[in-house]
């Protein structure tokens, strides 16, 4: 008699257990402010000063007294001399009465002067003493001013350990005086592709290429999409379907890497080898969730090296992926969020099969603010995932009618 199979574990629960074996990594390193788009910041950025630094100008016109320009309204019409000209990178002197400052967007504001005028509100005028200016309006205090600290304070902490830093992020990170960063160090991932019909593009022209042979499109993506997370990636290359080979292919890799990625051979089938390869080496801690695509995931460790088996199925290899290995390098890395923000969206298309395993549906957002549905959700068709832009979250046992509104979650929230 066999025992029944216990049911799969869901998503939420395999996600689960995947993070919290993902200790973050303890070693940082320091790195150009340049080079550091995409790590992960280890230290809290504290300001050692404030930005911007002193009050100054928003605009090109004139720095005044409002009162000044009022005074000039009623009796001199509308017309005060300018006394000073202060450009970005130098600084002016305390503000004569009854005058304007000519200043540049950037400029510091001269003390004295509480508003500046933009100069599209100003007309100039040749003084017989020099240039002078008629104002068209009669500022507010505080018009066209960049208040000193508005954007950083001293001693503000900026960006926080645990950010993943981009682009923004760093300017931010130079604005406040910082050209190195300290990061966590990348991860080192070893990436294997299992399967005797693998064929790499360039070996092989595809007018010669054997029956049964395919194109390896997995080790592809997969080296991308781990760059992407700041991984340091040694691509292994293909391992043959046999035990020896696959165990001999993990032991080697274990003792160098964080993490060992595989993809293929982690079904049922007898020339799928990647979970008996394991659990003579370590331990097989997960195997196979319930979501489709993507049920033979598997989670375990290798010597002290973690290892995550992914389907062969290169859209199954691909959303399994994007769904928990993600999360979980992104987590070794010290990142604290990291859950993609899913949308409620329209689907413009129904979908009645209800399955037991939790579904992601390859979709593109449409003009009319709908979702259309990639008509062959295959695992194997990775068209879907190049012509979708994201992921419907279908739950199991769940119909979706025409109107409906579904959970889309973008392709922007889980690549980077
Ligand atoms: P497997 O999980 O090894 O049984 O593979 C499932 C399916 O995915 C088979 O059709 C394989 O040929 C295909 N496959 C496995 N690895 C790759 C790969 N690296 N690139 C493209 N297709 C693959
Ligand atoms: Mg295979």
């Amino acid at each position: 008699m066999t025992t029944p199979r216990p049911p799969l574990k869901s998503l939420d629960d395999a996600l689960a257990q995947l993070l919290a074996c993902a200790t973050v990594l303890a070693e940082q390193e320091s790195v150009s402010t340049f080079d550091a788009d995409g790590r992960v910041l280890a230290q809290d950025l504290v300001s050692a000063l404030q930005v911007p630094a002193l009050d100054n100008s928003a605009m090109d016109g004139y720095a005044v007294r409002c009162a000044d320009v009022l005074h000039a309204q009623a009796q001199l019409d509308g017309v005060l001399p300018v006394s000073q000209r202060i450009a970005a990178g130098t600084e002016g002197t305390v503000l004569a009465p009854l005058s304007a400052a000519r200043i540049f967007t950037g400029a510091p504001v001269p003390p004295g002067a509480d508003a500046v005028v933009m100069q599209e509100d100003c007309e100039v005028l040749q003084h017989p003493d020099g240039a002078a200016v008629r104002f068209k309006v009669v500022p507010a205090p505080g018009l066209n001013i960049r208040r000193a600290g508005e954007d950083v304070t001293l001693g503000a902490v900026v960006l926080s350990k645990g950010e993943l830093l981009t682009p923004a992020a760093l300017g931010l990170a130079a604005s406040i005086g910082m050209n190195f960063l300290p990061v966590v160090r990348r991860p080192r991932v070893a990436l294997f592709s299992t399967g005797d019909e693998l064929v790499m593009p360039g070996d092989v022209p595809p007018a010669q290429m054997k029956p049964g042979a395919i194109y390896n499109s997995n080790r592809f993506f997969l080296r991308a999409l781990l760059l992407r997370l700041g991984c340091e990636v040694s691509d292994l290359g293909v391992v043959p379907d046999r035990l020896d080979a696959t165990v001999q292919a993990l032991q080697g890799a274990a003792h160098h890497h964080d993490l060992i990625l595989t993809s293929g051979g982690v079904s049922v089938g007898e020339e799928d080898h990647i979970r008996p390869a394991v659990q003579s080496l370590g331990t097989l801690d997960l195997w196979q969730i319930a979501i489709k695509p993507g049920k033979p995931f598997a989670y375990g460790r290798v010597q002290q090296a973690h290892f995550i088996g992914l389907p062969g199925n290169p859209v199954s290899s691909f959303v399994t992926f994007l769904l928990l290995v993600r999360p979980f390098l992104l987590k070794l890395q010290g990142v604290q969020q990291f859950a993609p923000e899913s949308i409620a969206a329209p689907a413009h298309f129904t979908c009645a099969k209800a399955d037991k395993r939790r579904e992601f549906l390859r979709v593109r957002r449409n003009a009319a603010g709908g979702l259309d549905l990639f008509p062959n959700q295959s695992s194997g068709v990775l068209t879907s995932a190049v012509w979708g832009d994201g992921l419907v979250d279908h739950p199991p046992g769940h119909t979706i009618a025409h109107g409906d509104l579904v959970r889309f979650i973008p392709f922007s929230e889980l690549l980077g």
